[in-house]
């Protein structure tokens, strides 16, 4: 299998086949050689730079109901919030004081956050903090609505496609909710200009690595700027509860996988890695990953953004995430970076 990673890292491409064939048949070492090829990649590009993202989770209430979420609608039992444009600000301003150049709005799908009132919130903050970049990750809406937030000021737009393969798709999400409009509203967002970044989950209920191959090809198709993976992790008030988590294995696998076929692409080691395994963030960037995403989010709301079980830095100050991952990076011989860590990975939007 070691010829298919080479011939990955030579041409950025392999068939379905092969994709499949080389997840399938993974093994330790096959991991630890991908793994090497991965992070020389990863330095040549970001040297040993990790980047920081400060994640503001702004909105608990969501109009779906995917069948994996914590914060689905059928979720009663889920204690739900919104914050206002100045508890945004503030959350801000806090995050700014700690070196974070990059604010990620994340929310669920909250009619409450209409346009007028995203356009508000995003330019009062491009308006206070002119060198930062803003990230939205609130998902699937109107081209017009992703165009008029890019106007206002937003740079950024994050939405993972979960899985490429529609069937796999309907089997995660109910029927209001289909693959191929996701995978439009992606089209939409880097034709509009925003830095794009999708992703899945791995170890989903029902994935084969015929669909991890899909969503390789896809990826490649859409050449986004970020890609964010995580292991599905199960919540308890879900469809999903008894479903068995993704592995920390085959995250780090795809991961550098990703890096390989996607050589300036920002890959972030998600939460969700460090909540399977204690040190699963300081993998996720020994298999490539350069990004880290802590929380900026008030204390006093951090528990009750709960997509799946046991998410970690749930009571933990902004400061003491900044200062925890400081630790962590160093630990492993990398540096957090003060910058907005914009993508290299810069192509123009080529094929749909
Ligand atoms: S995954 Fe996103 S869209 Fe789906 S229910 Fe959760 S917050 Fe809403």
């Amino acid at each position: 299998m070691k010829h298919l990673i080479d011939k990955l890292e030579q041409t950025g491409s392999l068939s379905r086949d092969e994709w499949s064939a080389l997840i399938r048949g993974r093994t330790p070492d096959l991991a630890e050689y991908l793994f090497e090829r991965a992070r020389a990649i990863r330095h040549k590009y970001y040297g040993h730079d990790v980047y920081i993202r400060g994640l503001i989770e702004f909105t608990n209430y969501c109009r779906n109901d995917c069948y994996y979420c914590g914060i689905r609608r059928s979720n009663t039992s889920a204690h739900r919030y919104r914050l206002d444009k100045e508890a945004i600000l503030e959350c801000c301003t806090k995050g700014y004081g700690l070196g974070f150049r990059t604010f990620v709005l994340q929310g669920g799908e909250d009619g409450h956050y209409t346009d007028e009132i995203m356009v508000d919130i995003v330019q009062s903050i491009r308006e206070h903090f002119p060198d930062c970049a803003i990230t939205l990750s609130i998902g699937e809406r109107t081209r017009e609505s992703y165009q008029r937030l890019y106007d206002a000021g937003a740079d950024r737009y994050l939405l993972r496609h979960e899985t490429c393969d529609a069937d796999h798709y309907q089997k995660l999400h109910p029927e209001s909710l289909t693959a191929a409009h996701r995978q439009q509203c992606l089209w939409d967002l880097k034709e509009i200009g925003y830095q794009t970044g999708t992703g899945f989950m791995v170890g989903s209920p029902f994935q084969t690595p015929e669909n991890l191959a899909d969503d390789m090809l896809f990826l490649k198709k859409l050449n986004p700027q970020m890609v964010g993976i995580g292991p599905f992790i199960p919540h308890h008030e879900t469809p999903f509860a008894e479903y068995t988590a993704g592995t920390l294995e085959l995250t780090l696998f795809m991961l550098g996988l990703i890096r390989l076929m996607l050589p300036k692409v920002l890959l972030p080691a998600t939460t969700a890695l460090g909540t399977i395994a204690p040190d699963g963030r300081e993998k996720g960037i020994l298999a490539g990953a350069n990004v880290v995403m802590p929380n900026l989010s008030p204390v006093e709301v951090r528990g009750d953004y709960l997509l799946y079980d046991n998410k970690i830095c749930t009571g933990d100050e902004a400061a003491e995430c900044r200062k925890c991952l400081e630790r962590r990076m160093n630990s492993i011989g990398y540096d957090i970076a003060v910058s907005r860590g914009d993508s290299l990975n810069t192509a123009p939007v080529t094929a749909e």
